[in-house]
């Protein structure tokens, strides 16, 4: 279900008013308005608006200072104003674009011009939200699997992961209790409300969400402790001890090592919180999927006895594809960065990201993704030159760094790993997988490029719009 995009109209003039909520409404806009203007930032403040008509000239206020007045406070800096007005359109226009509105809309209007352009301004003003929270939660994946790629110790990167998913998601309480499906007692291995916890022994029958978590594999998502069938038992409990019940809201996500059930992470919110929905699910999914070859190195670390220069080898590498991680990136890219300088040659980095690839995920099942990133990473280091760096960047990004390369040259590489990778089959035999990947490439030296971060955001700025301009593509 789409929810109806939200419009404001501020207007003093009433019949215009009403004929353009009419119109709004019958196609479909969920219509507010604000007469003359007044009052209108507590419109603005009482419901999330998705658009802004706002006429320029009212009685009692200047609609162009009123403009300027949303635009400069943060919470409507995103939110796209349209100014109308019967002002001469070329002052209007300079003068209201000039403050930041998205368009001017000239009276008297015409019906169809109107809604082609809230139409495009809404669309405009969606994906630009789409893009922030996108990139928030990305930044915030590969911030979290950085810390947890970097640790060798199982019970280490439990902890990062309660400690990160209970920040991520401003909850109280954030554990990891290891069980089989068919044990009765649990063992705490990691818990957020209690970081010394180790090995607490919990029995699983007061635990009804972890139990069928574990027995079915599904996720289980309780919104409301208090009313969920699933607590009866529990419930009866509880009140029988006299226990007040903290707990509103639970999530029981089972999780697995080598393709084993080994145990559940268990998110948990008290009254106080904001109850647990859907998008918590989902990132604390995301997190505890990336995290699994991690946690399944970990394991075998500790049941091998390794030397010094092995175990250096693995802190630099990442567990699934056997690229370079994030953090050793990070060393050789500072590195080839002062080369570069130093002997004034060019360094440039690609940034290569798959397209679409949630939904190879969901179509084909994330352990066939899995196999999609160790095939694209055999595919990149077969086209790498020796001198060439290919590590994984974050999720499904791969970071290509290419010493002494032209930007012809590296058009080339470019071009040929887009062929390379769009006409091979991925997955596994016998039901080919299709893969294609985007490129954002940087090079130095450039203006905008200073040090690592700016030459990595540099790529990623090219790799946006590769995206943006239809995917399957580089851009430079
Ligand atoms: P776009 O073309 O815009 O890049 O779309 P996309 O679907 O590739 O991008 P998005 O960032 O929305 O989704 C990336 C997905 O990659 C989400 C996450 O579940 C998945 N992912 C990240 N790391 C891993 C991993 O290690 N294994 C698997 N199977 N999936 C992963
Ligand atoms: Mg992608
Ligand atoms: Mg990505």
């Amino acid at each position: 279900m789409t929810v109806a995009p939200k419009i404001l109209v501020a207007d003093d003039d009433q019949a215009l008013s009403r004929t353009l909520s009419w119109i709004l409404k019958e196609n479909g806009y969920d219509v507010f308005t604000a007469p003359g203007g007044e009052h209108l930032f507590e419109h603005l403040t009482a419901e999330q608006f998705d658009l802004l008509l706002l006429d320029i000239m009212m009685p009692k206020v200047d609609g162009l200072q009123l403009l300027q007045r949303v635009k400069a406070d943060p919470r409507f800096k995103d939110l796209p104003v349209l100014m109308i007005s019967s002002m001469p359109p070329e002052e209007a226009t300079v003068r209201s674009l000039g403050l930041g509105a998205a368009d001017f809309i000239p009276k008297p209007f015409r019906v169809r011009e109107l809604l082609a352009r809230v139409k495009a301004h809404l669309r405009v003003g969606r994906e630009l939200n789409q893009a922030r929270a996108e990139a928030r939660s990305r930044s915030e994946m590969m911030d979290i699997m950085q810390e947890v790629t970097a640790s060798l110790k199982p019970e280490e990167i439990f902890s990062i992961l309660v400690r990160r998913v209970a920040q991520g998601l401003s909850i109280a309480r954030c554990s990891i209790i290891m069980a089989n499906p068919e044990d009765g007692m649990g063992n705490v291995v990691a818990a957020f409300e209690n970081p010394m916890l180790h090995n607490l022994q919990v029995d699983l029958k007061r635990y009804p969400e972890i139990k069928r978590a574990l027995t079915t594999g599904e996720t289980v998502l309780v919104r409301d402790v208090q009313t969920d069938p699933l607590y009866r038992g529990v419930r009866e409990e509880w009140e029988a001890e006299g226990r007040p019940v903290q707990t509103r809201s639970a999530v029981a996500l089972r999780f697995s090592l080598r393709q084993q059930p080994a145990g559940v992470f268990f998110l948990r919110t008290t009254t106080e919180d904001a109850p647990l929905n859907e998008h918590d699910v989902q990132f604390a999914e995301e997190v505890i999927i990336a995290a699994v070859a991690a946690l399944e190195r970990a394991y075998d670390l500790e049941n091998a006895v390794l030397g010094q220069e092995q175990m250096r080898h693995l802190a630099e590498t990442d567990p699934l594809t056997n690229c370079f991680n994030r953090r050793a990136l990070m060393e050789r890219l500072e590195h080839e960065m002062d080369r570069a300088a130093r002997y004034a040659t060019m360094l440039t980095c690609m940034m290569v990201d798959i397209d679409n690839f949630k939904q190879i995920n969901d179509t084909h099942g994330h352990l066939v993704g899995d196999r999609v990133l160790k095939q694209l990473a055999n595919l990149l280091k077969r086209e790498q030159r020796s001198v060439d760096i290919v590590a994984r960047y974050g999720g499904e990004e791969f970071v290509v760094l290419l010493p002494e390369t032209t930007n012809a040259e590296s058009r080339n590489f470019a071009e040929r790993i887009l062929r390379r990778v769009s006409a091979h089959d991925f997955g596994e035999q016998g039901r080919p997988v299709r893969v294609t990947i985007s490129i954002g490439i940087g090079s130095y030296p450039d203006e905008r490029v200073s040090d690592a971060d700016s030459l990595l955001r540099l790529a990623d700025t090219h790799l946006y719009r590769a995206k943006s301009d239809g995917r399957n593509r580089f851009r430079d």
